[in-house]
């Protein structure tokens, strides 16, 4: 990391916002009332970046962005907007969405505009645009309204309080995994994680009976209190990892009563209520996921006009996909195919039913007749007579035969495994198409249904994701990027580990 790169801040301000922000509830600790804002965190300290709410949506202004994080910023003829740093340039459009971040194509959710003689960005911008660029790393909590700059360890917290009969208990989550440590202070637990901040999006709890514990409360930027009631007897704290979170667990038992005094013979007596463990063995509901490339050999599937193709693009996701849930999760991770050939339909489910899949997931690109369709869609099976009917007859731009390849969609009958499955794979489609907002450009209807005969075979939850339309120019360009496909990854990513939790919890049953 390259120090000098860092933003300066004047230590004046440094105060001023330190002295602010300890006025503020512990809860708002990373937005400020008035003016919105960011909270920029570096080694040097703490600022902010101010937040233009255009429509609902947060923006920055380009010119405080180049102030912070030296970039300059040009007006070009034609209207373009270059934005340099050390030699890298972004290129905006106004009125696009699309921009060019040294070469690569990348999305916003939002065009560039004006606010009165200000460009104004998405905040989005920073972590798509400006920190492929960047020579520190640039990390945008955009839920707490945090910007992190360099390899700080900044930790979400979430705090939890569970009252268990005459005792409670505290859950502490610091994700990424952090080390607390738990010591009494007189009337306080003092919680220390060891970080170089905590980022605090979610509420700190308040009991409603506050006789063990009174509140939680911030103690400074490390450092929690837990300020405790007239009827604390005694804690007990303990920490473990539980996936990328470390959790600290903090079990808070009553005073003995003294109304009766034991006799002097008795053994102590010691609160010994039942617990419920929260260090349950890690038996995942998930533990094995069937991705599905679609097409492959003479079966090309969609094409774009700069000669990408369907089957190449579902392959390269699907393996990013594999190679990430696995290593990250320990899921295993089945391959329907992985080489450029074509295999058949029943195949693929039969791939995954075989190898007891507890999910399955088939990528495919789009195709249309209209060069500007464009948007990412999420399909589940549909079982149901007349929507099967409806789904056909207005077919169009479903049936993604542009291009030439297999048609996707067969008629099949109606009673086959994956009716049983259907309310899961529906949930499964919501994850996604949650995790895609803001990430991945969506169709009008991001989530369908439509009778897909890879899917109705499938003795499973599944989906079929069209990640978008190949027969788009702009879509092509950026379905072939690094950074879509990534995108999609984290994505599918980030749902499985909702959907994972969800099982756990029996919530999709
Ligand atoms: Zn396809």
């Amino acid at each position: 990391m390259n120090a000098r790169s860092l933003p300066r801040f004047s230590g004046a301000a440094i105060l001023a916002l330190a002295a602010f922000i300890a006025a503020l509830p512990s809860n708002l600790l990373s937005q400020t009332p008035q003016t919105p804002a960011l909270t920029v965190l570096s080694k040097d300290g703490r600022r902010p970046l101010p937040l233009v709410i255009v429509s609902d949506q947060e923006f920055v202004a380009l010119e405080d962005l180049a102030a912070a994080f030296q970039l300059a910023v040009h007006e070009e003829a034609l209207g373009a907007l270059t934005v340099s740093y050390k030699g890298k340039t972004i290129v905006l459009t106004p009125d696009q969405t699309l921009a060019s971040v040294s070469g690569r194509l990348i999305s916003l959710p939002a065009p560039p505009t004006r606010s009165g003689r200000r460009w104004v960005v998405p905040v989005e911008f920073i972590s798509r645009a400006l920190a492929p660029i960047y020579d520190s790393r640039l990390d945008l909590r955009k839920p707490s309204r945090l910007l992190i700059v360099g390899d700080l360890r900044v930790p979400r917290i979430a705090v939890r309080y569970d009252p268990l009969g005459t005792a409670g208990r505290l859950t502490i989550d610091a994700t990424p995994r952090a080390a607390t440590s738990v010591a009494q202070d007189a009337q306080r637990l003092v919680v220390k994680v060891d970080a170089d901040a905590l980022d605090l999006s979610s509420a700190l709890p308040t009991p409603s009976d506050q006789s063990l514990i009174q509140s939680v409360r911030v103690v400074d930027t490390t450092t929690l209190a837990v300020e405790l009631g007239p009827r604390f007897g005694a804690f007990r704290a303990a920490s473990q990892p539980v996936d990328t979170t470390l959790r600290t667990i903090i079990d808070i038992t009553a005073a003995q009563t003294t109304e009766q005094p034991a006799p002097p013979a008795a053994p102590p007596v010691t609160p010994a209520p039942e617990l419920p463990s929260a260090f349950l063995p890690p038996t995942s509901p998930l533990r094995t996921i069937a991705i599905d490339p679609g097409h492959g050999g003479e079966d090309e599937g969609a094409k774009g006009g700069g000669g990408a193709k369907e089957k190449d693009l579902t392959l390269s996701v699907s393996r990013r996909v594999k190679a990430t849930i696995e290593g990250r999760l320990g899921i295993r991770v089945i391959l329907t195919r992985d080489d450029d050939r074509n295999v058949p339909i029943d195949d693929r489910t039969a791939i995954a039913n075989n190898n007891k899949a507890e999910l399955f997931i088939s990528f495919h690109a789009n195709g249309s007749m209209r060069p500007s369709t464009s948007g990412a869609t999420i399909f589940s099976a549909v079982f149901d007579g007349a929507a099967r009917a409806a789904a056909i007859a207005g077919g169009g731009e479903r049936v993604p035969t542009f291009g030439g390849g297999l048609r996707d969609i067969e008629l099949v009958r109606w009673d086959l495994a994956q009716t049983r499955h259907v309310d899961q794979s529906n949930a499964f489609a919501a994850l996604i198409e949650q995790q895609f907002n803001g990430r991945i450009p969506l169709a009008k209807r991001p989530s369908d249904v439509a009778p897909l005969r890879v899917l109705e075979s499938a003795n499973m939850p599944a989906v079929l994701i069209e990640m978008g339309y190949l027969t788009n120019p702009a879509q092509e360009k950026l379905l072939v990027s690094d950074v879509f496909q990534n995108a999609v990854v984290q994505s599918v990513y980030d749902a499985v580990i909702r959907f994972r939790d969800a099982l756990a919890a029996g919530g999709t049953r």
